[in-house]
């Protein structure tokens, strides 16, 4: 069950602050409080989903569609299309995830370590 009170959904509902980097209708874009990389934006719909699997089960063609496209806007935003990324969705316990908001993490601005 979704928790309304998750840290990123008192973000959406502007009860705390973020450092937006995009929004539109769809989806927020934000730095991440605790980077782990010279970039390090947390991407998020504004729906209530839980994780990546949830998001899906939620969302039509047309709103997976805008938050990935969202994704793309932001990479080219950031200027991080030539030099390289990593984008990470971590889900539930195994996934270590710590917030039950669907999120991605986009990181990059530098050369990132070996994860697997
Ligand atoms: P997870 O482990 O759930 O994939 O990642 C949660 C991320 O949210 C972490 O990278 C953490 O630093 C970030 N985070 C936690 N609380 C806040 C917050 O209040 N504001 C922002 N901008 N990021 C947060």
């Amino acid at each position: 069950m979704y928790d309304k009170n998750n840290i990123f959904a008192k973000i959406l509902r502007e009860e705390i602050p973020c450092e937006k980097v995009y929004e539109d209708e769809f989806s927020l874009f934000f730095n991440d409080i605790n980077p782990q990389a010279k970039i390090h934006i947390l991407g998020i719909p504004k729906i209530d989903c839980i994780d990546l699997f949830d998001f899906i089960n939620k969302s039509d063609a047309a709103y997976i569609s805008s938050f990935f496209n969202s994704v793309n806007s932001v990479i080219e935003k950031l200027k991080i299309d030539k030099t390289g990324y990593r984008i990470i969705s971590n889900s539930g316990k195994n996934g270590g995830q710590e917030v039950p908001h669907f999120h991605v993490h986009i990181l990059g601005g530098e050369k990132l370590g070996s994860i697997i």
